[in-house]
């Protein structure tokens, strides 16, 4: 008998979750963002459900190479561009875009003897600060690229260090816009948050921004697994989206325990009345924060009740008390979901159990652990 914990990924939703995005940009084509695995859903399993993308953006040549043998013949783009000249030959041959933030990417595309012409996105740094030329910097390095004959196409992109935030993009699209206005090209410039916030003309009247946001492409990630990109400030029920991957485990020991009792490691948790525990096989091991503290939210047989005491490696305790109250079976073999769809169709996105670990989904889906099995359904 195998440990009884799963990860499903659901590719109806990461095809509904698509199309979400593609109606806030309907002008617009997308890449579908399947850096980091798919976002730890693996790329394979997650091609499934975006394959209507324009094309996929992703972080290297290994996993272009995975999205190339799964048969797709469209546009990839790799978003930070070659790591190393001996790169540039691999993406002619998998006839790859690739961005060029820095000077050394034009060094090696000047050196790069080929006969097959180059596509890349130029990068500006418009005040994220990690990637990209500064707008000062941006026409020398386009006149560069642009006298290259390796390079066939250069289009634009630049990347939001606030597009879910208080400071919004507004003080950045008015940058890049100002620096590309006159460039011939297409323009690349919104993820998640800045494609259901910013994009259409009448929200960003809505949000106060009088630059219009160019987008011949957007670039959506987080959205496309179902997580919020501005949660707690709106949910994924608040912005149409389905959970793409659930974790789900099942009760492998109930204990009752009277006030003053504690529950496993570190004796966190006392209870302060008589109480049923549930015992899941789950723990950090799986990638489940160790974090969380009690009272981070999880389903029992689809009924939201609240982690107790110290996630363990392989474990972690749930309060089956009202559940037991409300007169509902529980027991060995219950089903319980860690994040994503119960069976009875009730949802914990995966946003709400990040929040309590202090961070966000997009490091709980891309850390689950390759030990959980993972099905497609
Ligand atoms: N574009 C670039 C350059 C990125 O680095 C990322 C992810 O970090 C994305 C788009 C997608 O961002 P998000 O997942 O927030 O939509």
């Amino acid at each position: 008998m195998p440990r009884p914990i799963l990860a499903t990924i659901h590719p109806a939703a990461l095809q509904h979750n698509l199309m979400r995005a593609r109606r806030a940009a309907p002008d617009a084509k997308a890449w579908a963002v399947v850096k980091a695995n798919a976002y730890g859903h693996g790329i394979e399993r997650a091609y499934e459900g975006l394959r209507s993308a324009d094309g996929f953006a992703l972080l290297d040549l290994d996993e272009a190479q995975r999205v190339r043998s799964l048969g797709w013949r469209g546009p990839i783009l790799l978003l930070e561009g070659v790591f190393e000249a001996r790169d540039l030959e691999l993406c002619s041959r998998l006839d790859l875009w690739h961005a060029v933030h820095c000077d050394e990417q034009i060094d090696m595309l000047a050196a790069h003897k080929t006969n097959v012409p180059h596509r890349v996105f130029l990068k500006m740094n418009s005040g994220m600060n990690r990637l990209g030329f500064t707008p000062e910097r941006f026409r020398s390095a386009w006149s560069r690229l642009n006298a290259l004959p390796q390079v066939d196409e250069i289009s634009f992109m630049t990347h939001f260090s606030d597009a879910d935030g208080q400071r919004g993009i507004q003080h950045q699209i008015k940058v890049f816009n100002q620096f590309t206005r006159d460039l011939p090209g297409e323009r690349s410039v919104s993820n998640s948050a800045a494609t259901l916030r910013h994009t259409r003309p009448d929200d960003d009247a809505a949000q106060g921004n009088d630059e219009a946001l160019a987008s011949d492409w957007i670039r959506p990630g987080i959205v496309l697994y179902g997580s919020s990109p501005d949660f707690p400030e709106h949910n994924i029920t608040d912005w149409d989206l389905l959970p793409t991957m659930t974790l789900s485990s099942k009760l492998i020991a109930t204990q009752s325990i009277d006030t003053g009792a504690s529950i496993g490691y570190g004796s966190k948790f006392v209870a302060e009345h008589p109480t049923v525990v549930g015992v899941v096989a789950c723990g950090y091991a799986d990638g489940y924060p160790r974090i969380c503290p009690t009272g981070t939210p999880v389903l029992v047989a689809g009924v939201r009740t609240r982690t107790l005491g110290r996630v363990s490696m392989d474990m972690l305790a749930v309060d089956l008390t009202p559940l037991v109250a409300a007169g509902q079976a529980v027991g060995f073999g219950t089903e319980v979901t860690l994040w994503g769809r119960a069976s009875n169709g009730v949802v914990l996105s995966i946003d709400e159990v990040a929040q309590h670990a202090g961070t966000l989904g997009y490091e709980l889906m891309c850390a689950l652990a390759p030990r959980v099995p993972v099905q497609v359904q």
